[in-house]
């Protein structure tokens, strides 16, 4: 059988016709963090799944309510974008955590990984629930710039304080992954050791899926068709960032809601990122992170990061990527 994931990865579940005791694979999909989320586990214990799916769900769900800037839910993010400068917020200790967390990756991928750019984001509108039909001006970009920057926020003791008037959080390119994340944790909790969550293409797996290891599909930036896949087991993280995730074209340019925080304007160097790497929380900063550097920056800076696996699909369709990402039936160069 051959399940295809709304976005990004697919993944492959081969079948498992002939084995001999009730071992099945328990599937469940929720709405969760503005994607269909799959958890899967593959286990003889049917109603137990189903208890761990429903509290990783319920989990995904806290962690989507702590962290989004959007809806009428209150949390400590949305407290901080609406302080003014100098106004000490508390945050919740998982965003304090996840923004500490950011803060590092920012400065270890130069900053092409920025937790600062609300307002920017929410300028070109690829969140909200009507996406723009055309790109806002230069005026506009280089306002809500001048309104983000990592350099612009500091920790203090009271709390998180901005520097700039009107500078807002936004953990698009990170939350889901460390909901992934959590959503697995619990699944370990409850025992299971083969498991799947996939958010929409972002996925964690545990183990393996019966005796195989997972088959996880890398979607082409362009066509319906994979890519190619690849083989994950024991607890791995993939998460692609793609340009086709959520865009539209305006006089035959694509826009797309990856941003280089040094233009302010969507980047230009990839048209997706798969990154492979021991959790989701990584997978998913980085694969942002290495969309905006582009092959040849994002190899470089790779250097300096152990345990990461990535293949890009570059603005021209060629193909590059770390030696250690193995991927099977790849085409060098898509058409
Ligand atoms: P992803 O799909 O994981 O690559 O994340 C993209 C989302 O992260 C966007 O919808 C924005 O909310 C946010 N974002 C866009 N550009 C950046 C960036 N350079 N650094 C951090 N977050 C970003
Ligand atoms: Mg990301």
């Amino acid at each position: 059988m051959i399940r295809f994931s709304a976005l990004g990865l697919i993944f492959l579940i081969s079948s498992l016709f002939g084995c001999a005791q009730a071992v099945q694979d328990v599937h469940e999909t929720r709405f969760l963090l503005g994607t269909l989320v799959e958890f899967t586990i593959h286990t003889k214990d049917k109603k137990t799944a189903l208890k761990a799916i429903s509290k990783a769900a319920q989990v995904m769900q806290q962690v989507e309510d702590t962290f989004t800037t959007y809806g009428d839910v209150d949390n400590t993010v949305k407290q901080f974008n609406q302080a003014n400068v100098g106004q000490a917020v508390r945050l919740a200790s998982e965003v304090d955590k996840l923004l500490l967390q950011s803060i590092s990756i920012h400065q270890q991928s130069q900053g092409a990984f920025d937790p600062t750019l609300g307002v920017l984001n929410k300028l070109w509108g690829f969140s909200g629930e009507h996406l723009l039909t055309e790109p806002p001006t230069d005026a506009q970009i280089q306002q809500a710039l001048a309104q983000s920057g990592v350099q612009s926020i500091k920790k203090t003791e009271q709390g998180w304080v901005k520097k700039v008037q009107g500078l807002a959080l936004d953990f698009g390119a990170i939350a889901k992954g460390y909901a992934i994340d959590q959503g697995i944790q619990v699944f370990k909790q409850y025992g299971f050791t083969q498991a799947i969550i996939n958010a929409g293409g972002d996925m964690r797996i545990l183990g393996q899926h019966g005796d195989q290891p997972w088959r996880i599909a890398i979607r082409h930036p362009r066509q319906s068709q994979a890519l190619g896949w690849v083989q994950v087991e024991h607890d791995t993280s993939i998460v692609t960032s793609g340009d086709y995730e959520r865009f539209y074209m305006y006089q035959g340019q694509r826009y797309h809601h990856i941003l280089n925080p040094e233009t302010g304007k969507p980047a230009i160097n990839s048209q997706s990122v798969t990154v492979v790497a021991p959790t989701a929380i990584l997978a998913d900063a980085w694969s942002t992170a290495l969309f905006v550097l582009g092959a040849e920056q994002g190899l470089k800076v790779l250097k300096k990061q152990k345990g990461l696996s990535v293949l890009w699909v570059n603005a021209d369709a060629s193909l590059s990527q770390t030696h250690d990402f193995k991927m099977r039936d790849m085409a060098h160069k898509i058409e």
